[in-house]
């Protein structure tokens, strides 16, 4: 399928590695050309390489932190006048409700509800004088079903969802859609790192720590960066018109749910 989008330009923030990664390559590979951004510069003049080296599309790299005003006014100001924007940042650390002081919630908001939420105000105006926009932000199975250790996930994306919900709904007839994509297990650096602890932690081995998390899922499995990618480019594509202020689902069947 033609995803229509070919010669637009995306600014897909915190996206180096992981999802934002299989974000950035879908929409190249669609001819989308892309301000990629990560707030350590090797690892993403790498990402970004292999990206010009498959697709041919320009990209222009930003290292700097996207939760920061100041990353983030130097993301915004190389992105310029993008049709796409896809949010994404690193998620709030585990911990237990009742160990959460005040600037473990600050720190939440401003990096997973706050920063996608400058970013839109930034972008969505100029995509509305120009009659058509994409948005997509990253959030997570948490905010469909709690995640007991990630509370201040919970909290801070539901923030973004409520406020996604009602922009969506006032930007649609200007042409900018804007949906939420919320990943479930993928097979990312991130699970990586957490699936190591779950081992270190059990006295098991990774493969075993892996097992483990396979049997709690009705697909067997992680998800993939490239499966998310293509869900996340379809969302930014011509044929996404009609879907406004939506919470796509991407967990492999494991939040067991009948809507
Ligand atoms: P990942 O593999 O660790 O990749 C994170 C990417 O974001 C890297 O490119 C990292 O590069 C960049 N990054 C992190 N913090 C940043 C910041 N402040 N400013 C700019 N770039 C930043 O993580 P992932 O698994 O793709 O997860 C992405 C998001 O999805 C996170 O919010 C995570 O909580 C959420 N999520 C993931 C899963 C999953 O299964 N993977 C499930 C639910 C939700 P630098 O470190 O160099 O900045």
């Amino acid at each position: 399928m033609d995803l229509g989008i070919s010669g637009k330009r995306a600014l897909v923030c915190a996206s180096s590695k992981g999802l934002g990664f299989g974000c950035a390559q879908a929409l190249a590979r669609e001819g989308v050309s892309l301000v990629m951004n990560a707030r350590t510069e090797g690892p993403l003049l790498e990402a970004a390489e292999v990206i010009r080296a498959e697709t041919g599309v320009e990209v222009v790299t930003v290292a700097a932190d996207i939760t920061s005003d100041e990353g983030r006014a130097r993301v915004l100001e190389a992105a310029g006048d993008v049709d796409i924007l896809v949010t994404n940042a690193g998620g709030p650390p585990p911990g237990t409700w009742t160990d959460w002081e005040r600037d473990a919630f600050i720190a939440a908001f401003e990096a997973n509800m706050l920063t996608p939420i400058a970013l839109m105000q930034a972008l969505i105006p100029g995509m509305a004088d120009r009659g058509w926009g994409r948005v997509v932000n990253i959030t997570s199975v948490s905010v469909k079903a709690p995640i007991a250790v990630l509370g201040l996930s919970n909290t801070a994306r539901t923030g973004l969802t409520g406020f996604v919900a009602g922009v969506s709904r006032q930007m649609a007839g200007q042409g900018v859609i804007i949906n939420n994509l919320l990943p479930g297990l993928h097979d990312t650096d991130r699970m990586i790192s957490l699936d190591q602890a779950a081992a270190d932690a059990g006295g098991i081995s990774f493969d075993e720590a892996r097992a483990e998390k396979y049997n709690t899922l009705p697909a067997g499995r992680y998800g993939t960066k490239e499966e998310f990618g293509a869900t996340c480019a379809f969302m930014c594509s011509q044929h996404a018109g009609f879907m406004v202020g939506q919470n796509v689902l991407l967990d492999g069947g494991a939040t067991n749910t009948t809507l």
